[in-house]
């Protein structure tokens, strides 16, 4: 049965994070697994619930517009967290949604929210996304802009941004790019580092990651 299988994922993604909190002398209750069940149906994710994983990640937001709040209802306490790139017009549907948002990466979006965040009296969790290896097809800010654009997002849009989020380019080792993503967060005191997939997570936890975003390693290949 293929609840068998992602309750299966869950677990060994559960016991291999808790060995890599253990292996960087790091309390687990200090990294949150964010489950990522993009292009996955509830029939996948009803499991993954069931066996406590309330933390959820999605990469577009019409998809999870249509997928969410139906288990949401069902089900107390689910967080969702957008993990994709967001465009400034989706900013409002993104505000009621999402608890978190991962991919704040230009000046149009950070107006965008922080109009629909004062808007709807709801602030959901922020993080920036850095293009770590500077990739064009990537979203994210270049990392010699990181300093202004968060300068930026507090001074002039009076957005609260807890984090730094992540993707290294797939070709390269992760461990430069979760380093370099520390050390931005570190010098402008940001807490939150959202860093670490189902190829590379425990090299993000030895190297700070509070949230780690994970999908196949739970709930197997996409199509
Ligand atoms: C799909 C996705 C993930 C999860 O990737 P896996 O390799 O399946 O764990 C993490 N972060 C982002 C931004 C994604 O789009």
């Amino acid at each position: 049965m293929s609840s068998d299988v992602t309750a299966t994922g869950l677990d060994s993604v559960r016991a291999e994070i808790a060995r890599a909190c253990r292996d960087a002398a790091r309390d687990p209750a200090g990294v949150t697994l964010v489950a990522v069940s993009k292009t996955f149906g509830p029939e996948a994710i009803e499991p993954v619930i069931a066996a406590g994983q309330r933390v959820f990640g999605e990469n577009r937001v019409q998809e999870a517009k249509a997928k969410w709040p139906p288990l949401m209802q069902k089900h107390q306490g689910l967080e969702l967290h957008l993990i994709g790139p967001l465009q400034s017009n989706k900013a409002k549907e993104a505000v009621a949604l999402f608890d978190a948002i991962h991919s704040v990466d230009r000046a149009s979006l950070c107006e965008a929210l922080a109009k629909e965040i004062e808007k709807q009296g709801k602030s959901p969790l922020l993080f920036a996304q850095i293009n770590t290896g500077a990739e064009p097809q990537k979203a994210g800010v270049l990392p010699q802009d990181a300093d202004d654009f968060l300068t930026k997002c507090r001074e002039t849009y009076g957005l609260t941004i807890s984090g730094l989020m992540c993707i290294p380019p797939l070709d390269e080792a992760p461990g430069p790019h979760f380093a370099l993503t520390a050390t931005i967060a570190r010098r402008n005191g940001l807490k939150l580092l959202s860093m670490g997939m189902s190829a590379d997570f425990a090299a993000a936890i030895a190297m700070g990651a509070t949230h780690v975003r994970i999908g196949s390693a739970i709930f197997g290949g996409r199509q």
